[in-house]
């Protein structure tokens, strides 16, 4: 064998052992990239915000939205709540429409919460909440697809997910409430109407005392997401709303509101359960205006499945971190 094909030998054998490693190394990429978009495995009891599906939340958000408008005491609002129940009970989970009268600046009125329950392996209960009811007096042409579609789009998607994840370490209810938007202005009798009833019930029968957090999500779907966390929330949550936001990298989409914010979350705080309001409260033509809001704008255009994925997810963080708290003292006893 000559000095030259010994060379040439020694080149192929380069040559090959260069291949294999492109080979091993693009082999390694690829399963390093299926790996990464693949939902990654949880620890037991946890659960995945990859599952939460954007594009779902948003087909949920549009399902809603094409019934029509959907005021309180209205044919419309109840044809959304049963809706609402049919597309829980599509997802397995067990749906339950608490009907009630309530007075109103126009006398009373008949209103409809919507309740999904995913029983957990604990006491301990999650509420999580949406109000599904349009504000009247706008336009005939209002469809709310931001304030109330968006939300209740993902508390669906949410409901779905949670429901795979079986069994849950938590009680989860999820509230679809009517009546929030108020007539004339925000009083005792106007406005609010599901979450007081909800909230004053759950105290009166013990379930309060039992419930570690009240997620309140409301105009979550703005393609501009930028939420504004109002200050009557309780400040436990609203860290772990940041923390969350921060284990997703979405931490620069949430910021503290300069002020309160009356909305669903209110009673329940009232009612001395710990609750935050995850609201986008920033929704118009250019940062910083609110002229979508309660406005022939706020339509379907205006809200993506990209903004419902990223809360979807964000909640779903805040539910793992929930999860692996311990109990509080208060919470351990049984009834006094
Ligand atoms: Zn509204």
């Amino acid at each position: 064998m000559g000095r030259r094909r010994r060379q040439d030998l020694k080149n192929r054998a380069s040559i090959c052992v260069v291949a294999v490693v492109c080979v091993i190394l693009a082999a390694a990429w690829i399963a390093g990239k299926g790996f990464r978009h693949a939902p990654r495995a949880v620890a037991a009891g946890r659960l995945n915000p990859e599952l939460v599906d954007g594009r779902k939340a948003f087909d949920e958000a549009r399902l809603l939205i094409d019934l029509g408008p959907r005021h309180a005491g209205t044919d419309g609002a109840e044809r959304a709540a049963r809706h609402i129940a049919e597309r829980l009970e599509a997802a397995g989970v067990k749906a339950i429409i608490e009907e009630f009268r309530d007075s109103t600046p126009r006398g009373e009125a008949t209103f409809r919460n919507v309740l999904g329950v995913i029983p957990g392996a604990s006491d301990r209960i999650v509420v999580l909440l949406s109000h599904y009811d349009t504000k009247a007096g706008i336009s005939e042409a209002f469809v709310g697809a931001n304030d109330s579609g968006s939300s209740t789009g993902l508390l669906l998607e949410l409901a779905r997910v949670l429901r795979l994840s079986e069994p849950p370490a938590r009680n989860f209810i999820f509230a679809f409430l009517d009546g929030e938007e108020c007539l004339d202005a925000y009083t005792k009798n106007d406005g609010l109407h599901g979450s007081r009833y909800l909230a004053g019930r759950m105290k009166v029968d013990g379930r309060a005392r039992d419930v570690q957090a009240v997620i309140l999500l409301d105009m979550v779907g703005d393609s501009d997401l930028s939420v504004t966390l109002p200050r009557n929330s309780s400040p436990a949550l609203i860290s772990l709303v940041f923390e969350a936001a921060r284990e997703e990298g979405v931490r620069e989409k949430f910021s503290l509101a300069p002020g309160g914010i009356l909305d669903d979350h209110a009673p329940f705080l009232a009612a001395g359960m710990p609750a935050v309001n995850i609201i986008d409260f920033q929704y118009g033509s250019a940062p910083g205006k609110n002229d979508y809001w309660h406005t022939v704008h706020d339509t379907i255009d205006h809200i993506s499945h990209r903004s419902l994925q990223t809360v979807g997810r964000v909640v779903i963080r805040m539910l793992n971190t929930l999860i692996g708290q311990p109990a509080a003292p208060a919470s351990r006893g049984g009834p006094p």
